[in-house]
């Protein structure tokens, strides 16, 4: 098989099998064609990579941050020199264009080592001082074992995203990527060793659910960072909060996009691009109901449909193509099931809808217009290319309605009007805003969702929060005043 690695795990700084686990066939989404077959995790491989994370923990955390950017940044550069065949790998384990993962995914991964191991050197508590000379310092601690569980769509970033600060901080993790895209954050794995990671400090384990939940309520683990659906979520940040462990939550998201009658249209339709069919909208912080102001709505939609005209769908290996196919079956088949809900619940479709005849999972690049905040595809994140557009009238109408949702992870404007943008963002009930762009994710900004879409941030200096905590220190420079 193509993409078949050494073996399923990575664990203690080496390769390990055990064939007694459940089989993973993993599935280039292109053509339907197996490329590798892993096993999940059995219980012994847990452990083994449990213990390993926790024996080389104290260790790592006691090299200097300096020692420990140095590998963190020399991991970044690796990958990078790797770029063009971690993109072919990521290509083929997630359907994504190569068009984008020679831009999107190690190099994204290399950006979150490169910045945390920056960081590293830096990373300090402070000096408090108090009344009559005594003072309290406080010193930033690792946490411990970290436990990072990915999804499917992003597979090379989530394990960087998580690794890197999480390493940076002096912990060590035990990753297990979605059991539909295990391979890249193998790389990871292998790569950080090649950098001069000691042994067990960035673990790989595979498996389907299951596994995940058995690393979750160990009591060795530390914290937990998880990016997925909602109801996983949920069942996660439960059982993490038994051992009062910390938690990160990266989760799903039914976005906003509003698009004023003074917005600059072709800025708005690529914004709207960008944030429904990238990865054939498969990105969690997608802007699917588009709210276009009536005024401009012809006009939109009409440059919408003239510009999805211009995609090229295909193989995804070939540079040119800029729209591929989607991860699984089953989530073609979630996203075909959504276009039928739609019609059904009378949404008008504008473009697109259908399945492409050929092999692999593809769908079309799907518009529905006069959509109502009442429909299926209004309410619940698809995950897939469907575009929902919503008419409005009035700034306050449009930000109760964009507002109306139980998730929170990201929301856009679309206005030339200065005030207007920072008033509606300064209203969104969300982690990540946009004004007059979309879905750009730089490592230097926080990400990360409010209301059920998530907890805590990832990426720039505040993930560090997330993998740390601090020891206070109380120094009395004088002589215990006690009562009796
Ligand atoms: P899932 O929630 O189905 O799975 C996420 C991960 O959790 C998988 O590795 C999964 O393993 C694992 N898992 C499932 N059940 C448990 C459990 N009980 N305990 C521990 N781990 C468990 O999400 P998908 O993989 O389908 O990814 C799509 C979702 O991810 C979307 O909702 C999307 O919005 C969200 N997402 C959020 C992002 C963000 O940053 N906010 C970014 C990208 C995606 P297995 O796959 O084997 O079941």
């Amino acid at each position: 098989m193509r993409f078949q690695p050494p073996a399923s795990h990575y664990i203690d700084g080496q390769y390990v099998e055990d064939t007694d686990g459940a089989t993973i066939d993993v599935v280039y989404p292109a053509t339907g064609e197996r490329i590798a077959q892993l096993h999940a995790a059995t219980p012994a491989i847990v452990e083994m990579a449990l213990n390993s994370a926790k024996a080389a923990q104290a260790k790592w955390a006691a090299m200097t941050g300096t020692e420990r950017g140095r590998i963190l940044r020399r991991a970044a550069d690796i990958m990078r020199e790797r770029n063009h065949d971690l993109s072919v790998l990521e290509t083929h384990d997630t359907g994504k264009p190569l068009q984008e993962t020679l831009v999107a995914d190690a190099t994204s991964g290399a950006d979150a080592l490169e910045y945390f191991g920056g960081l590293a050197a830096s990373l300090t508590g402070e000096h408090i001082p108090l009344g009559g000379g005594d003072f309290v310092y406080t010193i930033r601690q690792a946490l411990g074992v970290c436990v990072g569980i990915g999804a499917w769509n992003y597979p090379t970033q989530i394990a960087c995203w998580k690794g890197a600060p999480a390493l940076a901080c002096g912990n060590t993790m035990v990753f297990k990527p979605s059991e539909t895209t295990p391979l890249s954050a193998l790389q990871v794995a292998e790569i950080l060793t090649e950098a001069g990671a000691p042994n067990g400090v960035y673990n790989v384990i595979q498996g389907y659910g299951a596994v995940g939940a058995s690393l979750v309520t160990d009591p060795r683990v530390a914290k937990v960072s998880l990016t997925g659906s909602v109801p996983t979520g949920r069942r996660v940040y439960a059982a993490a909060a038994e051992g009062m462990k910390h938690v990160t939550m990266e989760l799903g998201g039914k976005s906003p996009m509003i698009v004023f009658d003074d917005a600059d249209i072709e800025n708005a339709v690529s914004g709207a691009i960008l944030g429904n069919f990238y990865s054939s909208g498969q990105v969690c912080s997608n802007g699917t109901r588009v709210f276009v102001h009536t005024a401009i709505k012809d006009a939109f939609l009409a440059r919408l449909c003239e510009r999805l005209e211009t995609a090229k769908i295909g193989d995804p290996m070939d540079e040119t193509v800029t729209f591929g196919p989607m991860v699984s079956e089953n989530q073609m088949n979630i996203a075909l099931g959504y276009v039928q809900k739609g019609k059904a619940e009378g949404a008008r479709l504008v473009y697109g809808g259908a399945r492409l005849d050929r092999d692999g999972y593809y769908m079309q690049p799907t518009v529905f217009a006069d959509v109502t905040d009442d429909m299926s595809i209004a309410k619940e994140e698809i995950f897939g290319p469907v575009m929902s557009v919503l008419d409005f009238e009035t700034e306050a109408e449009v930000m109760a309605r964009a507002n109306n949702t139980e998730f929170g992870l990201a929301a856009g404007v679309f206005t030339n009007d200065l005030t207007r943008a920072h008033r509606v963002v300064a209203g969104f009930e969300a982690g990540t805003c946009y004004i007059n762009t979309y879905n750009l994710a730089p490592v230097e900004a926080p990400f990360g969702g409010s209301k059920m879409s998530g907890v805590g941030r990832e990426n720039s200096k505040l993930a560090i929060n997330h993998f740390s905590e601090m020891k206070t220190v109380y120094v009395s420079m004088n002589d215990v005043e006690a009562p009796y």
